[in-house]
Parts: C-alpha cells; sequence; structure tokens
C-alpha cells in the first residue's frame, strides 16, 4: 500500500523517520507521499537515509502556514527543479483565516501543478466548495481531495471533475458516521487512504504511516470487502493517480 499523504519532514516525526519507515515497510507499506510545505523541501531529499524508503514528494504552501511574498515563484522554482513532483498541500482553511485571498492564492498554485498529482487540504466551513469553484477552472490537475470530509453531494462534484478522494485516520474514530458515508458510496477506484501522520492519528499522537493498515482494516469493513482486495484496490488507485511517469522512486534518487 502506499500512504497517499504523510508529513515526514515534520518536526515530529523527522527524528524517528528513520524507525518511522521501518515500521512503515514491516506493515506492508511500498512508498508514501511526503507533502512538505515548500521551506523544507531541503528535508525530503535527507529521506535518502531511510534505507529502502520510497517517497513521492509533493511541495506546496499550505494555507495555514506564512509565507513569503515571492512564494509563488519560490514553488515555480522547486517544481521545475523537480519534475516528478507532486503538489501539496494546497488549498483553503477557514478555521483561523477569512477566506478572501485564498482562493487567487490557490488558483495560482493550481496553475503551476498542470500536468503533476496533487494534494488538496480543504478545511472550515464553505472551504471544500470554494476549493471546488477554484478546481473546476483549474485545468489538467490529477488532484485528490485530502480527508475530505464532505457529503455525498460534494462527493459526486469532485469525482465528476475526475479528482480521488482520500480518507483517513478519522474514519476509524467513533464519531465517523459521517466519512463512513461517502467511504461506502465511492466508486471503489477513486478511493485513496492516507495518514496524515502526525495528524488526523488512527491510534495515538503522533501518528505514522505504519498507521494505514488500521485505516484499510477498516474502509474494508465499510465497504464489505475482503482485506487483500481493497489493499490491492487502493495500491492501484495511487499509481494511477501518481501515473507512471511519477511512479514512486527510491529515495536514493533524490541524492
Ligand atoms: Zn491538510
Amino acid at each position: 500500500m502506499i500512504d497517499c499523504n504523510c508529513h515526514l519532514v515534520f518536526d515530529s516525526l523527522w527524528a524517528n523517520r528513520v524507525s518511522i519507515w521501518q515500521r512503515a515497510r514491516a506493515a506492508g507499506l511500498s512508498s508514501a507521499v511526503v507533502s512538505a510545505e515548500q521551506v523544507t523541501h531541503q528535508r525530503i531529499q535527507q529521506l535518502q537515509d531511510c534505507e529502502q524508503a520510497e517517497v513521492c514528494p509533493a511541495s506546496g504552501w499550505h494555507p495555514l502556514f506564512p509565507r513569503p511574498a515571492d512564494a509563488i515563484a519560490q514553488l515555480a522554482q522547486v517544481l521545475n527543479q523537480h519534475p516528478r513532483w507532486g503538489v501539496g498541500e494546497i488549498g483553503i482553511d477557514t478555521r483561523k483565516l477569512p477566506r478572501d485571498g485564498q482562493a487567487d492564492f490557490l488558483s495560482e498554485q493550481l496553475s503551476l501543478a498542470q500536468n503533476r498529482w496533487t494534494v488538496l487540504h480543504a478545511a472550515g466551513p464553505g472551504a471544500l466548495d470554494t476549493a471546488f469553484g477554484v478546481a473546476r477552472g483549474s485545468g489538467n490537475v490529477r488532484g485528490m481531495v485530502h480527508a475530505f470530509a464532505g457529503s455525498i453531494q460534494q462527493a459526486k462534484r469532485w469525482l465528476d471533475l475526475g479528482w480521488y478522494l482520500s480518507i483517513g485516520g478519522p474514519i476509524t474514530w467513533p464519531q465517523s458516521r459521517r466519512l463512513a458515508k461517502w467511504v461506502a458510496y465511492v466508486p471503489i477506484d477513486r478511493l485513496l487512504l492516507e495518514t496524515d501522520a502526525p495528524d488526523l492519528s488512527a491510534t495515538k499522537q503522533p501518528g505514522e504511516p505504519a498507521d494505514l493498515v488500521q485505516i484499510a482494516g477498516k474502509v474494508a469493513e465499510l465497504r464489505g470487502i475482503e482485506l487483500a482486495e481493497l489493499q490491492q484496490q487502493v495500491t492501484q488507485n495511487a499509481y494511477q493517480w501518481l501515473d507512471t511517469d511519477c511512479a514512486p522512486v527510491t529515495a536514493q534518487g533524490f541524492k
């Protein structure tokens, strides 16, 4: 399986990245999408010291992170240097910030994400619909809405747009009934799994990629299929989303 969004470069995981990745391998993970805010992308390159780690790096300006005036130019430069990298997490977050201005900035980042896989973050009142309004005009982006927490109606719109929907640790939480509805509904070939580690943990704080196994177990139960079948399907979905050209490369490749 592939953890389709985690943050191994965050301080809380970084110090223990070698043992964390060993546990992920032991749990059957082959790869992980590692999303970083642009400023820490050097750490992604250092993931090479995780033995056998295969990472698919994504870079972008998360709405909750402070950013410099030339943020778009910086991102463009990073992406130019790394044709195989994705873009993320980018998006809309209305929990602490006003919505104004976020849509324009998202639109600028999506314009850099053409023909790339992209991890979208949408949290807070109206965020998902605002993000949809931008994504609808974003051209050729292979998008995924991470930690999707919308209604079935909202899910339909994103699916019609060709995007993938991703579920993580919260599906294992007792209060996950709303999430269970779309997870049971979504066409099985458009579903991705993520841990969002260290956030949204399925088990303990901080979460880690190995937790993907519990998430897969819960989703298989909700879908009424065998765990092995689900694992095979979501792995195939992840490769499709990442595209063969952007298939995971060994971290050695980032020297
Ligand atoms: Zn997020």
